[in-house]
């Protein structure tokens, strides 16, 4: 979609969507932070008191961020790992990745364990210098997405220079950034985010042991599904390549401070709240919510592969038996077996029955520690409804005969 295609009013009404997103959503990551810090994670009207608990970025806090995600760069671009093309880009072309997730996920993990033992770091740092933190995240974010504004103008196609300034810093100026070989968005939609979700958990984990002298039941249950996510993530690295946001999405504002700030300080929440609450649930129902956890990840996982698969060998089994498609008049093929007979984003379906399962440990005594559960119900709905458009345009009058074949949307049989 193109702003500059749509009538006037409707273009006004997106530039200012933009302009929004940009205040709003770093807003709510104080909002969330500051409410779980200081009210306890009640839901609060804001006032100026409220505000004035968002820290100041500090050298340190600023020297952290800057040399984690130069950190994760040298990682990235040094350590050794298999070659891989995306899928074809318009031009026909295909850009080569480097997939070595998994070795900086261990990497990193060990040297933040190396530095805890010999004391070089307390293991609560990340709890600690939280507020700061979270400033400076947004704050050089921000500004990076100035500079990448700029950068990406450069290599934008002419029909990504079409887009005004405001919906290029939002969406992104292009497609996919690239310093030599580097290539700037792969690099940011997992490795300094997602990792760092994950020191976060733990060190919320660690700040727990501190406060109560033991990590509760529920604060490991909720650090291993989340820190089995980002694992799982990195092991089956080269499906990222085939999801939409490397396929389709240009890299600005959206998957940028997505990426950098809202997923590890949002993603977190659950843990953060489980530092004052150390065991809201007894240990059957912690039970339960694993069984929860292992069901959507295995929706997840095994409706996420049977795409990935087949995209690459379409004669390979789906649960048995040889795989249904339909073949594209452009070539392509839409598979309806296994899940993907069932609803057309099961994927959707697992992901969110997992993020349900990392919030019922926190118990029903408040609201915003499911505030990862219903933004992410939102994203999905909003995000499947954007995928369907494309699909329709692309796929045309074959799109409609796999819908009149699976009906459902995300969930089979009922949504
Ligand atoms: P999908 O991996 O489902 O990819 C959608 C694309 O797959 C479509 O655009 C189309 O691409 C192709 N496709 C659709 N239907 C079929 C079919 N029947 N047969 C073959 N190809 C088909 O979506 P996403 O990239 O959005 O999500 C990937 C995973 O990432 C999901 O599990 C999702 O839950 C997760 N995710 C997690 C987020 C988080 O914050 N935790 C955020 C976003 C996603 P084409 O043009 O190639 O045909």
């Amino acid at each position: 979609m193109d702003v500059r295609d749509l009538g006037s009013r409707k273009r006004v009404a997106f530039n200012v969507s933009f302009a929004l997103m940009i205040v709003a959503l770093p807003t709510s990551t104080f909002y969330l932070q500051i409410a779980f810090l200081h009210h306890d994670a009640a839901v609060v009207l804001p006032g100026a008191g409220f505000w004035s608990r968002i820290a100041a970025p500090t050298a340190g806090s600023v020297g952290i961020f800057v040399s984690w995600v130069a950190f994760q760069a040298l990682l990235a671009a040094a350590l050794p790992g298999r070659r891989v093309h995306g899928v074809p880009l318009p031009d026909g072309t295909a850009l080569a990745y480097r997939l070595n997730g998994l070795r900086a996920f261990a990497v990193t993990l060990a040297l933040a364990l190396l530095a805890v033992l010999a004391g070089w770091i307390p293991a609560t740092i990340l709890y600690d210098r939280l507020p700061e933190l979270l400033t400076t995240a947004n704050a050089l974010v921000l500004l990076g997405c100035v500079w990448l504004l700029a950068f990406g103008r450069r290599q934008a196609t002419p029909e990504e220079r079409r887009r005004n300034w405001l919906e290029a810093y939002t969406v992104g100026a292009c497609r996919n950034p690239r310093i030599g070989g580097f290539d700037l968005k792969f690099f940011c939609e997992a490795r300094p985010g997602m990792i760092l979700w994950v020191l976060v958990d733990l060190s919320f984990a660690a700040q727990q042991h501190t406060i109560h002298g033991s990590v509760s039941a529920a604060m490991i249950v909720v650090c291993f599904f989340q820190i089995l996510y980002v694992a799982d993530y990195f092991f089956f690295e080269d499906a990222i390549l085939t999801t939409w946001d490397i396929k389709h999405e240009p890299f600005g504002f959206m998957l940028g401070w997505g990426c950098l700030v809202w997923v590890p300080f949002t993603y977190s929440l659950q843990p953060l709240y489980l530092v004052s609450h150390p065991a809201p649930l007894p240990g059957w129902a912690l039970g339960l919510v694993v069984v929860l956890n292992a069901l959507g990840f295995w929706i997840f996982r095994t409706s996420n592969l049977q795409k990935h698969r087949f995209r690459s060998d379409p004669k390979r089994k789906i649960w048995g038996d040889k795989p249904e498609y339909i073949k594209t008049d452009d070539g392509g093929r839409l598979l309806f077996s296994g899940w993907w007979g069932l609803s057309r984003h099961a994927n959707y379906l697992g992901d969110w029955l997992m993020g349900l399962a990392w919030s019922l440990p926190c118990g029903f005594g408040r609201l915003l520690p499911y505030f990862y559960p219903l933004y992410f119900a939102i994203l999905l709905i909003h995000r499947e409804r954007r995928d369907a458009r494309h699909c329709a345009r692309k796929y045309g009058a074959d799109w409609d005969a796999y819908t009149a074949r699976v009906r459902f949307r995300i969930v089979p049989g009922l949504y």
